[in-house]
């Protein structure tokens, strides 16, 4: 058994991780300061023995003694890392710094939940991992785009400074179960417009691109990423290279929810991708690891989830 801390714990994918670590018979403990994590999230795991649940914010030092880090506590939606720019780099950076002291110290293994914004709007596609990104650094994303950069740039530093044993993983665009209703993403947004029969609310044309993962295959992938040797550092890709066009991703939520929503139009926000796509060769060689949820029987779940959400509500 290993005793593993998760920051973000009561977030989308940190709760879906601690129950999938749970159930491997490991020793949880969710760290998370509730900004945009529920407990609803993770009520379910309250009573296994081997669950802990500490409220703390990763921007002020922590101490505890365990073998793995799963480092996730940080605002993903770009209308909660927009809500407090400064917040958001603080919590990338200084929280980077945190855990990494902390693995230093104890010499526990620490994965970053890094993000496909490192590549920005990118002009190489699909983007690989040797992709340096397109990233405005003064832009309404770059809070969060710059602020995972420098996460990346701090885990190395450790590793090299320091012999940290540290992973990078990219993770790409994920859905499912748990996502924050409110939270602003368009899988999200379009599913529960969908099953109020609001509007759908598309972003410019609906012609930008984005290859959506399911919650399930992205854990996989932390853990496989996690066992790895320690010579492998990352970064790798994680995302499903299924790209759909957000018009193709509002027409297939209407279909499969029967909603009698109409498509609207609305201004495209400044600075959002045009072409987002993971080439997964990597992941591929050194985690033996790819997604296998289509978007159709992920999408198919997490309505059922948005669904009894809002009948409960
Ligand atoms: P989420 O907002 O549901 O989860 C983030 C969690 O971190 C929340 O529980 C929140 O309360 C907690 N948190 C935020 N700031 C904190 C702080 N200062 N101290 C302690 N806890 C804090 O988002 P998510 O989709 O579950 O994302 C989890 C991680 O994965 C994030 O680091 C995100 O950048 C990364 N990621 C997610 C996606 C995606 O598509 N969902 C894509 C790329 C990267
Ligand atoms: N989007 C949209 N309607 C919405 C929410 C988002 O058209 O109600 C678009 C958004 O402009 C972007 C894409 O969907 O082009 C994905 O947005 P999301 O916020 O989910 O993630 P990100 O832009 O960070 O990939």
């Amino acid at each position: 058994m290993k005793r593993i801390l998760v920051t973000g714990g009561a977030g989308f994918i940190g709760s879906h991780l601690c129950e999938r670590l749970l159930k491997e018979g490991n020793e949880v403990i969710s760290l998370d300061n509730y900004f945009t994590g529920r407990k609803t999230n993770i009520v379910h795991l309250m009573d296994n023995n081997y669950f802990e649940v500490i409220r703390h914010d990763v921007t002020q030092p922590f101490f505890i003694e365990v073998d793995e880090i799963y480092n996730l506590a940080c605002p993903a939606s770009p209308v909660h890392y927009q809500y407090n720019p400064i917040k958001t780099v603080k919590t990338s950076v200084m929280g980077a710094i945190n855990m990494l002291g902390l693995a230093k110290r104890i010499k526990a293994k620490i994965l970053q939940a890094s993000t496909s914004e490192v590549y920005g709007d990118p002009k190489v596609h699909p983007q690989r991992e040797d992709y340096w990104g397109h990233v405005n650094p003064i832009g309404p994303r770059s809070c969060y785009d710059e602020g995972k950069r420098v996460a990346e740039t701090l885990f190395m530093s450790y590793h090299q400074q320091n012999d940290v044993r540290i992973k990078i993983i990219r993770i790409f665009n994920t859905y499912g179960p748990r996502m924050h209703p409110n939270d602003g993403r368009v899988v999200s947004n379009f599913i529960v417009q969908a099953l109020k029969n609001d509007d759908i609310t598309i972003y410019g044309d609906g012609s930008q691109t984005r290859s959506f993962q399911y919650v399930d295959d992205l854990v996989e992938g932390m853990i496989k990423m996690m066992a790895t040797g320690d010579e492998f550092l990352g970064p790798v890709n994680i995302g499903n290279p299924g790209e759909f066009t957000i018009k193709e991703l509002a027409d297939m939520v209407i279909d499969l929810t029967g909603s009698r929503s109409k498509i609207v139009y609305k201004p495209l926000p400044q600075d959002d991708p045009l072409q987002r796509c993971p080439d997964i060769s990597l992941a591929k060689e050194k985690l033996n690891w790819e997604p296998k949820i289509k978007l159709e029987t992920g999408l198919k779940k997490t309505i059922e989830y948005f669904d009894n959400l809002l009948k409960n509500s």
